[in-house]
């Protein structure tokens, strides 16, 4: 995997600055891992897609998270601040399917991937969508009648559950106890943006300063860039 830094960096966020927010992870994915086939990665799982996107995190920025949320009790914000590898390891060994027998009849549903979320961003409604995604996941057999949609519902949030990546906070104003979700895919995306964005400013600065080429200036280390500006505004 490749971490998203000088050039990677610049492409990942052209790429996906106008994108979906699913389209978006994949397109992270796929410049870190140039080597696997996109439709593999659109195909993983959402748990084993979000473990990419931690390690991704981890290599491109750092070993610690660090975020904002708003206390559910008293909506006070919150900082937060993550390692990682902490977060990684809670997501090992994912399940990837579930099965159940109802009225004689075992069912089995397997995790949804990031095809299967594209296929409901268009249906504006909820019950719909969720039909769409459990037809999708849902492995029957030949003449099978279908399992009851509140139960296939309950089984499909189980085994979901394991891709949200979710800590306890304690709030510093009312000491209460909030729970704070990260979605590693939104989190990891404004950070590649507010990266890529700082690039270009020093590209700018470094071009105009200097004459040299903007992948001459992504390919350098983040250290001699920053050498170079504080040289320029020295
Ligand atoms: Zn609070």
């Amino acid at each position: 995997m490749h971490a998203l830094s000088g050039e990677r960096l610049l492409q990942a966020w052209e790429q996906a600055e106008h994108q979906h927010g699913l389209q978006r992870a994949l397109s992270m994915l796929a410049i870190a891992l140039p080597e696997v086939e996109p439709v593999k990665l659109a195909e993983l799982p959402i748990a084993e897609r979000n473990r990419l996107l931690l390690q991704l995190r981890l290599i491109s920025f750092g070993p610690t998270v660090q975020g904002y949320a708003s206390c559910s009790h008293c909506d006070s914000a919150m900082e937060f601040s993550l390692p990682v590898e902490h977060l990684l390891s809670c997501m090992e060994a994912p399940v990837t399917s579930i099965a159940w027998e109802e009225l004689d009849q075992r069912f089995q549903l397997r995790a949804a991937n990031t095809l299967d979320l594209l296929a409901t961003v268009d249906i504006a409604d909820v019950a719909a969508a969720e039909q769409v995604l459990l037809t999708r996941c849902l492995l029957t057999h030949e003449g099978q009648d279908g399992p009851s949609t509140a139960i296939a519902l309950e089984k499909f949030e189980q085994l979901h559950a394991a891709s949200e990546l979710r800590c306890a906070l304690a709030c510093p104003q009312c000491a209460q106890e909030a729970f704070c979700e990260l979605d590693i895919a939104s989190f990891l995306w404004l950070e590649v943006r507010n990266a890529a964005l700082r690039l270009f400013s020093d590209i700018h600065t470094l071009a105009r300063q200097y004459g040299w080429s903007e992948s001459a200036i992504a390919s350098m280390s983040a250290q001699r860039r920053e050498t170079y500006l504080e040289l320029t505004n020295a």
